[in-house]
């Protein structure tokens, strides 16, 4: 931006479905956010992925199927779903249950050590992610549908 010249602020919250088929699944949506940037028709600014849920996690990794294999076991070694956990003790919880509760601590505790988003540049209107970066949304529990939340600011 030139000095002088008055920039208007481009803003916009947009949310995207994203269909799960099972758990782990590391879901590519990179395009689906690019494409929302253009449509924007923002330059420079930032771009704010989030999921609106405690299992299903947004992160930036590389897109190779031998990888998103080893990811998806290092999940599984690092949080089995066989193992013992309260959450899913329905002979003792009484919290946050649902007609449709599923056993899923497994899944939350996963999502404790990737997260709810993450934070790309934009740049000369394109997402100014590394070579190898993309965007995943990563899910955890179960075949689901999914709310992704993309906030856009910039100019
Ligand atoms: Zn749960």
């Amino acid at each position: 931006m030139r000095a002088g010249t008055a920039a208007t602020l481009i803003t916009g919250l947009h949310t995207l479905s994203v269909r799960t088929e099972r758990a782990p699944q590391f879901v590519d949506i990179t395009e689906r956010v690019q494409e929302l940037v253009e449509e924007m028709g923002v330059k420079q600014g930032i771009v704010t992925v989030f999921t609106r849920h405690t299992t299903a996690a947004i992160r930036i990794n590389e897109n190779e199927p031998l990888l998103l294999s080893d990811m998806e076991e290092f999940l599984k070694r690092l949080a089995p779903k066989d193992l013992y956990y309260r959450h899913n003790d329905f002979g003792i919880r009484t919290c946050n249950m649902t007609e449709d509760e599923c056993p899923n601590a497994h899944a939350h505790c996963q999502h404790l050590i990737l997260g709810a988003s993450e934070t790309i540049p934009v740049m000369e209107g394109k997402l100014a992610l590394g070579r190898w970066q993309r965007i995943f949304l990563v899910e955890l529990d179960r075949p689901r549908e999914r709310e992704v939340c993309v906030q856009i600011i910039g100019f």
